[in-house]
């Protein structure tokens, strides 16, 4: 068997004994996995080495699951805009109608509303 050596310091990789297609370097500890391209040009095996991260050198990222609820592609800030937007909308339309009614229900000002009878 071929001897590979580590791309980053040179050192010597050794089979994983828990995964046979993983080989880790003993001076840097850095862990690639193995393949062997055959080219057809050549006739040669040549080594594919990809480094692979280690599980246990794996920095603790937090994955976050962000609870679905049908509203990712816009966002919670355009949610919140449109919830915004839409009580304004509301607000001018219905404003003065509510003014109205108010006054009308306290005595103020009686204004006949033109509103079919
Ligand atoms: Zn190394």
């Amino acid at each position: 068997m071929t001897e590979i050596k580590c791309p980053s310091c040179g050192g010597r990789l050794e089979l994983d004994p828990e995964n046979p297609n993983i080989e880790t370097c003993r001076q840097c500890n850095k862990k690639y996995a193995v393949q062997w391209i055959h080219s057809e040009a050549t006739g040669e095996d040549k080594l594919d080495l990809r480094q692979v991260q280690d599980r246990i050198d794996y920095k603790p990222v937090q994955k976050k699951e962000p609870k679905k609820t049908g509203w990712e592609p816009y966002g919670w800030k355009r949610g919140v805009a449109l919830v915004v937007l839409f009580f304004v909308l509301m607000g001018i339309m219905y404003g003065p109608k509510v003014y109205q009614r108010y006054q009308m229900d306290h005595g103020g000002i009686t204004v006949e509303a033109d509103a079919p009878k």
